[in-house]
């Protein structure tokens, strides 16, 4: 590189890394993966090394990447937290050993999983934890005592305390909180966290502790800043003494190592280890033992140069892209999968990833046969990361102007990069809604698997989901799948399932956005689907976890004709409409069939009906022997006199209010 073109990348990268630097450590959302930042920075230091004339004191490359913001206050270090020099390889990591060597008596390393989270100092005055705080710059922190009181493991009190104690950790979420955390968001109709690392930052750095509370932070503490009154000699003695007073310490892995080989072995286990671990890991840190060693070995301004942190690269897979699958989803969203040849990415076989959109499928240029490049996400969804050759005489990919499934020409959103099929009847959104509807946590119809549904829906039996509702025994039996026994079952399974409370329904009607979850607290807000109908998006908000594009998402789907017309349907299916959830099981009906005639002044017919269902009772449409109770309001004609002929007790529209009292006086008690 000469050296004009030398200083203006060098420029761009110093620019492009404080940008990096902006996005992940305060707004703690970042653009680019931890390794392409890596990467860019390895250049700079590369580059400043070949061309130190144009190298900057204030370059990413000799300071702390945050920086203390002003929400806060601030707290100086007096001790300064510094950051780790990174390596990428084994060779890398022999020739740092190699230096400790040459300047050390016989060094001995200790070995430490490299935890991914944000690092903390705590400080103790005679055993009290009186402030907490990040570590900003290295040199000035921000005060987050009041969040850190909110980290079960953290101790505020410490027995047998020395004066003075000030300790540095890792706070970090767990995996599991993290998922938690994660489906929270989308519940909020929220933009969910990126990864584990940034959530623990974005959850430490709120304003309002009780957030913080709300959680679930762990820490680990893997220092002593500075301690009154008593002498350490090493990091694992250092370690023993944390662990003694309660701290949760890091665990080195298996005692000291003296060699490189040593050292790559518990590199080697860790990394094979790390992904049943409860956390993320980035790396592994390797750090010399004796702190009088570390004296001598000094620091720069920005990393110590006794310790060393061993990056984990992602890892990626070269394979050849053979077909693109277009998936249609519930909402008619197109969606391009891409079928590779199938390989080995972190402990699985992996053959398939989405493509998502054609704007990603553009922007990568991504053809049938090419050679692509695959990884997996934060170690867990599969994904193209980029074509490595193209396949010859191969050309742009285009998604298909028109559904793949009813050839009904697809719709661009203008706000959205997503192709959809407009076609609400088309038949794959139609199974993906069925297979979506009879699942467990929505209506829960055992026995009706995709393979049986599409039977059903090949002999057009069924065309909306309500149409499941309509199946007779004959129906079910007509079809080869069926012996007369199993299309029984399958007619009670899916009886049985009119009954089930309305937050199953609301589920499985998919709206998006919607969970199970998120269909419960509508339903405790308003307990029938007539009560929901009416909601304004303004009173939906106003449930505690739904924000305004959740609550938007609802109004719209139940506003929708189709979806108001499929409503309808499953309540003339006889499918309950209200939620039982709250309320204490009542019985009190069950074996009792009502028949409801005339207008009723003080309630609609649908939530006379709505509240037979919810204690047990059948609600029928004609009066019979079997007929337990008319409800007979104004106006009421035939069946009042049919009643009277058969001899049923009639209830007036008050003594039928009354009965329901009793029953909710019963439950109050
Ligand atoms: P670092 O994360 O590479 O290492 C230092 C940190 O490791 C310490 O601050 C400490 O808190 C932590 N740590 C965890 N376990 C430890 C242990 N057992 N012993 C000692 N320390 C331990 O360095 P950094 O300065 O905190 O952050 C730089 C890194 O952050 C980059 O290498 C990159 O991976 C990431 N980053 C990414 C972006 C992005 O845009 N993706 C931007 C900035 C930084």
């Amino acid at each position: 590189m000469d050296e004009m073109t030398a200083k203006q990348r060098m420029s761009e990268l110093r620019q492009l890394l404080e940008q990096y630097n902006e996005q992940y450590y305060m707004q703690e959302n970042p653009t680019v993966s931890d390794y392409e930042y890596d990467m860019l920075m390895r250049e700079l230091e590369t580059l400043e090394q070949q061309f130190p004339q144009y190298a900057t004191g204030d370059s990413p490359t000799k300071h702390v990447g945050g920086t203390a913001s002003r929400t806060f206050e601030k707290v100086p270090h007096a001790v300064q937290m510094m950051s780790l020099q990174d390596v990428f390889s084994y060779e890398e990591m022999d020739a740092f050993v190699r230096r400790c060597q040459e300047q050390l008596q016989e060094p001995e390393f200790i070995v430490e999983p490299k935890i991914d989270g944000l690092s903390v100092s705590l400080e103790y005055v005679n055993g009290v934890l009186t402030r907490g705080s990040t570590r900003g710059d290295g040199f000035v922190g921000e005060d987050v005592t009041a969040n850190l009181r909110t980290i079960s493991n953290i101790p505020q009190q410490l027995t047998n305390a020395p004066a003075f104690l000030e300790v540095r950790g890792e706070v970090y979420m767990s995996r599991k909180s993290f998922a938690a955390l994660v489906e929270q968001q989308e519940l909020n109709g929220e933009t969910p966290a990126k990864n584990p690392r940034n959530a623990a930052s974005g959850s430490l750095r709120q304003k309002n502790a009780a957030v913080t509370a709300s959680r679930s932070l762990d820490i680990w503490i893997f220092n002593i800043q500075q301690v009154e009154g008593i002498t350490l000699r090493s990091h694992l003695e250092s370690l023993e003494y944390l662990e003694s007073l309660g701290f949760p310490t890091v665990i080195p892995h298996s005692g000291k190592c003296h060699t490189a080989e040593e050292i790559r072995d518990r590199i080697a286990a860790i990394g094979e280890e790390r992904g049943g671990y409860a956390y993320d890991t980035d790396g592994v840190v390797v750090k010399v033992d004796s702190f009088a060693q570390r004296e001598e070995m000094g620091a720069t301004s920005k990393v110590p140069k006794w310790a060393a942190a061993f990056k984990f690269p992602p890892e990626e897979k070269e394979t050849t892209l053979c077909d693109i699958l277009l998936s249609v989803g519930r909402t008619g969203v197109i969606t391009p999968v891409a079928i590779f040849d199938p390989v080995q990415l972190a402990g699985t076989e992996v053959a398939r990833a989405t493509l998502h959109n054609q704007d990603f499928i553009t922007e990568r240029d991504i053809r049938l046969g090419d050679t692509i490049v695959v990884r997996k996400a934060g170690e867990i969804i599969p994904e193209v990361l980029r074509v490595a050759a193209h396949a010859a005489d191969s050309s742009p990919y285009v998604l298909p102007e028109t559904c793949p499934v009813c050839d009904t020409p697809a719709v661009r959103d203008a706000d959205e990069a997503a192709l959809r099929c407009p076609n609400p009847d088309c038949p794959a959104q139609l199974m993906k809604r069925m297979i979506h509807f009879v699942s467990k946590d929505a209506m829960n119809i055992d026995g009706l698997g995709p393979q049986n549904l599409a039977a059903l829906q090949e002999e057009g039996l069924v065309r909306s989901v309500a149409d499941l509702y309509h199946l007779t025994q004959a129906d079910l039996t007509g079809l080869e799948r069926f012996a007369e026994k199993s299309a029984d079952n399958m007619v009670r399974a899916i009886d049985a399932s009119r009954e089930n409370s309305l937050d199953r329904l609301i589920f499985a009607l998919g709206i998006r956005g919607i969970g199970s979850r998120a269909a419960k607290l509508l339903c405790e807000r308003f307990s029938t689907m007539d009560a929901l109908l009416a909601a304004t998006a303004e009173e939906i908000q106003e449930i505690d976890g739904f924000g305004a594009t959740m609550a938007e998402s609802v109004v719209t789907a139940l506003a929708e004709p189709h979806m108001r017309q499929l409503i309808d349907h499953l309540r003339e299916a006889g499918c309950n409409m209200t939620y039982h959830g709250t309320t204490v099981e009542d019985t009190r009906f069950v074996g009792m069939t009502f028949v409801l005639t005339g207008t009723l002044s003080t309630m609609k017919r649908s939530e006379a009906k709505e509240l037979i269902l919810r204690y047990g009772g059948k609600v029928s449409g004609s009066v019979s022997k079997k007929t337990s109770f008319v409800v007979a309001g104004e106006a009421a004609g035939s069946k009042l006199d049919k009643a009277n002929e058969l001899g049923i007790p009639v209830l007036s529209e008050e003594e039928f209010r009354n009965k329901i009292q009793e029953r909710i006086d019963i439950n109050e008690n």
